[in-house]
């Protein structure tokens, strides 16, 4: 009933998270009535973020530069790092301007149901970022099964380092929940009454 062209590009939005087939066609359509309002500033959007948008090496935030503009910010409290499973949390945790020191991005959870190993975790320079005068890390990783498999790895993997403080968010984040889900205040409230799991 299409041709390839329009078949693909359906196929290629229907994919995408939170969406499915029949909003892939919407979209599609959207764009391909709208090519020069639409289409084609979608099209530059993404050849820009295909040319310039890069991982952080540091923390592996996403940005246009390397360190991004957090790992780069001075103004950040450098005694505070706060570690999250992926950007979406890091982002969520900005929007709230509840924190301001810096991140380490996971890139993801250990599971055992998915074969998610410690291998695949963002984990390699994280001792050496520690070592560089950082008092607390503060583990802000879901209230899933896999988040708290990761939380009690990750505290694990920090214990040659017994001068640190290791925390975790407080109640109010509920089980099962995901951190860019949760609300500003939530998120607030979380990080104020964050709680020590080891010393
Ligand atoms: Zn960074």
């Amino acid at each position: 009933m299409h041709s390839p062209e329009i078949s693909n590009l359906i196929q290629l939005i229907g994919k995408l998270p939170g969406l499915g087939q029949r909003s892939g066609r919407r979209i599609a359509l959207h764009m391909l009535n709208n090519k020069e309002i639409i289409l084609k500033n979608v099209l530059d959007a993404l050849t820009q973020a295909y040319e310039n948008i890069k991982a952080c090496t540091v923390c592996g935030n996403l940005d246009t530069t390397i360190p991004c503009t957090i790992c780069a910010s001075l103004k950040r409290d450098q005694k505070i790092l706060c570690i999250v499973e992926s950007v979406a949390d890091l982002w969520a945790i900005e929007r709230s301007k509840t924190y301001a020191g810096y991140y380490h991005v996971l890139g993801g959870l250990l599971s055992a149901i998915d074969g998610v190993g410690p291998d695949r975790l963002h984990l390699h320079n994280l001792h050496q970022r520690i070592e560089q005068g950082v008092d607390e890390v503060i583990l802000s990783l879901s209230a899933t099964v896999d988040g708290q498999t990761t939380l009690h790895f990750v505290a694990n993997h920090l214990k040659n380092f017994p001068n640190i403080k290791i925390t975790t968010l407080s109640h109010g984040v509920p089980v099962g929940g995901e951190l860019d889900y949760l609300d500003d205040g939530t998120l607030t409230v979380a990080f104020s009454g964050r709680r020590t799991i080891a010393a």
